[in-house]
């Protein structure tokens, strides 16, 4: 899973993507408008940012510009019109990584993303291992010594999320702004009461100590 945010102001447009991108286990995000994917870029982290370059608000490759400006590392895959594809230098330089050229299908914006995600920045692989622990992101199976564990969507999630930073602590507000959508109404509760099913699915019984540990007055982690 990545979160994945689309700035397009076209419905049309925009909602087959997210669509497809959520049905392939994206937790996705949708603004229509230049202004409000700076705001969100400034409180949020995302794996991939799908950029249109007309927008309402600010330009996309000003939204672009600027990210690029404070920091932001996340990959930018940036939607153009035909007329616009002598601009794309422009778009390169303002610190896009890909360009789309509308009118696209849905499945070559999944290419690309997987191609965005793949880059060694973001260490971004299907198959993710720690100690007995196997988690398939394409086949959305996790499996321990050969067995199967069945996991909600957020579960996985979770659990992706922590096989893709093992043995670093993450307090559950960055479990939150991380794994939950940001316009999502869960707490820092929210997160013990999933650690506390994940640990009892994956954890063996007679193990002492859970995969997941709590580290007091921090957060938890994945003890690789
Ligand atoms: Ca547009």
């Amino acid at each position: 899973m990545a979160k994945i945010l689309i700035v397009e102001d076209e419905p049309d447009l925009s909602e087959p993507v997210r669509a497809y991108l959520t049905h392939e286990h994206h937790l996705v995000e949708v603004v229509a408008d230049g202004l409000e994917a700076m705001e969100r870029l400034r409180f949020y982290k995302y794996d991939v940012i799908i950029l249109d370059w007309m927008l309402p608000g600010m330009q996309g490759v000003e939204v672009c510009k600027g990210f690029r400006d404070s920091g932001g590392t996340t990959p930018i895959l940036m939607l153009t019109s035909r007329r616009q594809t002598n601009d794309k230098i422009i778009g390169l330089d303002a610190g896009a990584d890909d360009y789309l050229t509308k009118p696209f299908d849905v499945h070559e914006v999944s290419a690309r993303v997987r191609a965005l995600l793949r880059r060694p920045q973001t260490v971004h692989s299907n198959v993710l291992r720690v100690r007995n622990i196997i988690l398939e992101t394409s086949t959305f199976r996790v499996t321990r010594e050969g067995t199967d564990i069945q996991l909600l969507p957020k579960e996985f999630a979770l659990l992706e999320f922590f096989m893709r930073h093992p043995n670093q602590v993450f307090s559950a507000e960055a479990l939150l702004d991380r794994v939950w959508s940001s316009e999502s109404e869960a707490s820092p509760e929210t997160i013990r009461t999933y650690i506390k099913r994940l640990r009892q699915k994956i954890d063996r019984k007679d193990e002492q100590s859970s995969i997941i540990s709590t580290v007091h007055g921090v957060g938890y982690k994945l003890e690789a």
